[in-house]
């Protein structure tokens, strides 16, 4: 067992209307492009991933902070709050430079102080103040130095950021974080290696779905009560196992740490460490249960998979306990609100007695492979010129785009850049056509594929 890197965990909290969801969107914006047109997908915008220089970092948009509610929608809200800062590396507390200090924010502030964490006062919408005027009064709350700062026009926030992150991320050596770069004049032709050949599972599904009985089914009773240790969000770890003559490394989450009949306490259910592990793994189980519905949290957490760019590979578990129809109502139901996954291989198990877990795990390799996947420029060309002659893309005005050539831009997921002329105006379901076209030449079963147009210049 060794620890495993999790991005750092900034979480935004303070009164409403004080520009958390603004500082949200300007942190987070790069992710939303990827995944804006998949139907029935379920996106919970609370949650990004956010980038500083070479450093991502998780976001947490906590929806609202009413200290004073005892019960209902706003009850809820703060207990979620709570979590979230329980679970946050750095707090940024963000409050209103126009409005001046309130009540409510000396509220906040005194349970933030409260909570042990690393907190950072941010002094917001002061584009256009002296910062040094628009910051006195924050002084009082005793937090340290405001950070004045405008989340809509960017001042201040790359610095804020740097300090909430600053001891807290080592550079990650992962498969994939360089996307952003590849591609750039100069490095285009350059083939993408693979940094990480090992398979990195997260099991990921709400409370209750089987996933600790299939890791006990995976390695053993014994190895799963060694996983409990005391852990900080940051201190997660791996474990490494072996089937069928394959290494795997799976990475915890929170809910497989809970057995050992010492620790049966149920553990809450952690979307932020539901969502590390994914943005720690690179291939991700996502665990259903065949005897109940499937929730809008299933959902959720199938969106994060989406938007982070992992391949999947979908267990619905328990298919022991149901019976036949239950058995088909639960695949209509997986077609109609997970429609989205279906590039992922959909596999009916039962963990508790060890049935269907072989032929999971080879759907797990295959998309562990096709993640990461090789595809050269001279074939990825060929499957593009031999789709546009079969079907040109539309005529835009006078202008007809032009597909020249393609390459590969990235790895988990596989990035095809498509180099030509007018591309600006190429229709969803043109870029539907040839994703389809590319991932039956290259086998891509099992990971997501993004498809860029790139303008020659
Ligand atoms: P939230 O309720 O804390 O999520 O706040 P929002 O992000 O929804 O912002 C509330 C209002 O403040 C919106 O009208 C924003 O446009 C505005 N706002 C947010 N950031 C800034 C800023 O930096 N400067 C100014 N002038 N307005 C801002
Ligand atoms: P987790 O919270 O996702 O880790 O779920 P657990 O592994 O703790 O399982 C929750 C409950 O479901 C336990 O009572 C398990 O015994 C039961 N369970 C898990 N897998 C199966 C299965 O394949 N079939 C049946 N019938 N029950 C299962």
């Amino acid at each position: 067992m060794k620890p495993a890197v999790f991005k750092p965990v900034v979480v935004l909290v303070g009164r409403p209307n004080v520009g958390k969801s603004t500082l949200f969107n300007r942190l987070t914006r790069s992710r939303d492009a990827l995944v804006a047109d998949f139907p029935g997908l379920t996106r919970d915008r609370h949650y990004g991933e956010g980038r500083v220089g070479d450093h991502p970092f998780i976001v947490v948009d906590t929806g609202g902070f009413e200290p004073v509610a005892k019960s209902g929608i706003m009850a809820e809200m703060a207990r979620q709050t709570v979590q979230a800062v329980d679970e946050a590396d750095a707090v940024v507390f963000l409050t209103d430079g126009r409005a001046g200090l309130t009540g409510h924010d000396r509220e906040i502030a005194e349970r933030l102080r409260r909570s042990g964490r690393k907190v950072l006062l941010a002094v917001n919408k002061v584009e256009g103040m002296s910062r040094t005027t628009a910051s006195a009064e924050f002084y009082e709350l005793g937090l340290g130095e405001p950070h004045a700062i405008s989340a809509a026009h960017g001042d201040g926030v790359v610095d804020l950021i740097e300090v909430a992150l600053s001891g807290l991320v080592e550079p990650l050596e992962e498969a994939g974080e360089d996307d952003e770069e590849a591609g750039e004049p100069g490095d285009e032709f350059v083939a993408t290696e693979a940094v990480d050949h090992r398979i990195k599972l997260a099991i990921v599904g709400r409370p209750n779905v089987g996933k600790s009985t299939l890791v006990n089914t995976l390695l053993g009773e014994e190895r799963v009560i060694a996983f409990d240790q005391p852990g900080t969000t940051r201190d997660a770890i791996e474990i490494e196992f072996e089937r069928g003559g394959r290494r795997y490394t799976l990475i915890d989450t929170a809910g497989l740490r809970k057995r050992g009949k010492v620790f049966e306490a149920i553990e809450k259910f952690s979307v932020i460490k539901t969502l590390q592990a994914i943005e720690a793994c690179n291939v991700v189980l996502l665990m259903l249960d065949a005897s109940s519905e499937i929730s809008e949290q299933d959902a959720h957490i199938a969106g994060f998979v989406l938007e982070t760019g992992r391949a999947l590979v979908v267990a619905i578990n328990k298919w022991d306990s149901v019976d036949s129809e239950r058995r088909e109502e639960i695949k209509r139901e997986f077609d109609r609100k997970l429609r989205f996954l279906s590039f992922a291989k959909m596999h009916t198990v039962s963990a508790l007695r060890n049935a269907g877990v072989g032929p999971l795990l080879k759907s797990i390799e295959a998309a562990h492979a096709a993640a990461f996947a090789k595809l050269a420029t001279p074939k990825l060309t060929r499957v593009l010129q031999a789709a546009v002659e079969q079907q040109q893309p539309p005529r835009k005005g006078i202008f007809r785009p032009k597909l020249r050539y393609a390459h590969q831009g990235g790895q988990n997921p596989p990035l095809i850049v498509v180099h030509g002329s007018a591309l600006d105006e190429i229709p969803d379901s043109y870029r539907r056509y040839l994703e389809a076209r590319f991932r039956e030449t290259f086998s891509l079963q099992g990971t997501p594929l993004k498809i860029e147009f790139r303008n020659s210049r």
